[in-house]
């Protein structure tokens, strides 16, 4: 790792990705190239020390990148996933254990409300508390055509989105001190909706006018929400459904910076609007985008 100065265009891969594709949910150590969750380049400086998080969708991409900054900087991280990603999330229960951070693993699927509930307890028993939760698992499938959008991936997108994000939130209020955060992802297809994912865009529409009432509501606890809003992101999601496969190569390449972004290029918001650093941050929208406005 070097602080020299980078030019954003090239400072992570540029090129055309090669056309791949995975069942849902798909391991990120499968993917060519694999995205960079900043396993080699993170340095932290003690931000959060002490702290305790919550990460849904630790696994991989961009929750992956926060946990491993989230280690970095001094926390112990819970992360949470399907049993399906065991071997991605092992990944980063070492990486995180190399800091001398305390790693939870809590397999579970976030559609069963009995799982999830039990979740933000199991998380911040073995924890020692929560400081932190990033509501940040998310599923995307793309279809073309509404009339052939099942029912059942109607209710699975909006169970995993943003339904389960109510189920943790009010048990994670039992744990959040004053100066806790609560921070989601949400996307740039809130307020840019593609045509192929009106079940997705919706819950991510909603995911931000969650967040910001949310954080409303809980000011005077002096528990702050913001969500983050990433464009074209190099994620398993994509390679499993999210994106027309004959989309991939070209993925990210629009953008004014001309590229896919990696995960490892969000961790460093989802410290700040953890850390102390944020405490006059509340109810906003964080876009990491490459370059697309959200508005
Ligand atoms: P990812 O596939 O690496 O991470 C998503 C994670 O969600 C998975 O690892 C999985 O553990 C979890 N998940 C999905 N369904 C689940 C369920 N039913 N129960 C428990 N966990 C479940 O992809 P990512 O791109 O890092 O996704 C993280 C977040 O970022 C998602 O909310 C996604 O919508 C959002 N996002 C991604 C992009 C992008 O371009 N990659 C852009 C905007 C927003
Ligand atoms: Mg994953």
């Amino acid at each position: 790792m070097t602080d020299k100065i980078e030019n954003p265009l090239t400072r992570f891969y540029d090129g055309k990705f090669e056309k791949q594709a995975q069942e849902a949910p798909a391991l990120q150590q499968k993917m060519n190239p694999i995205p960079d969750c900043g396993e080699s380049s993170y340095q932290g400086s003690g931000k959060l020390t002490g702290r305790k998080a919550l990460i849904t969708g630790g696994d991989s991409g961009i929750g992956r990148a926060a946990a491993i900054a989230y280690a970095r900087e001094g926390a112990d991280v819970a992360i949470n996933y399907l049993p399906f990603e065991e071997a991605d999330a092992k990944e980063v229960k070492t990486l995180i254990e190399a800091q001398g951070r305390k790693a939870v693993l809590v397999p579970g699927d976030l559609k069963e409300e009995t799982f999830t509930r039990k979740l933000i307890h199991e998380a911040a028993e073995k924890l020692g508390g929560l400081d932190i939760l990033v509501l940040n698992a998310g599923m995307q499938q793309s279809v073309a055509k509404i009339k052939d959008l099942s029912t059942q991936q109607i209710m699975d997108t909006y169970t995993t989105n943003i339904i389960s994000m109510y189920w943790a939130v009010q048990e994670a209020l039992d744990y959040l001190p004053k100066g806790g955060s609560i921070i989601t992802t949400t996307s740039i297809q809130s307020a840019e909706p593609s045509s192929n994912l009106l079940d997705y865009a919706a819950t991510k529409g909603a995911i931000t006018s969650f967040s910001k009432g949310l954080a409303a509501q809980l000011a005077a606890s002096g528990i702050r929400v913001n969500t983050v809003a990433p464009g074209p992101i190099w994620t398993a999601l994509q390679i499993c459904g999210g994106q027309p496969a004959e989309k991939i190569p070209e993925f990210g390449q629009q953008e004014l910076i001309g590229r896919a972004g990696q995960p490892a290029e969000l961790a460093a918001v989802y410290v700040f609007l953890a850390s102390n650093e944020a405490s006059y941050v509340t109810g906003q929208v964080y876009s990491i985008t490459g370059g697309s406005f959200f508005a």
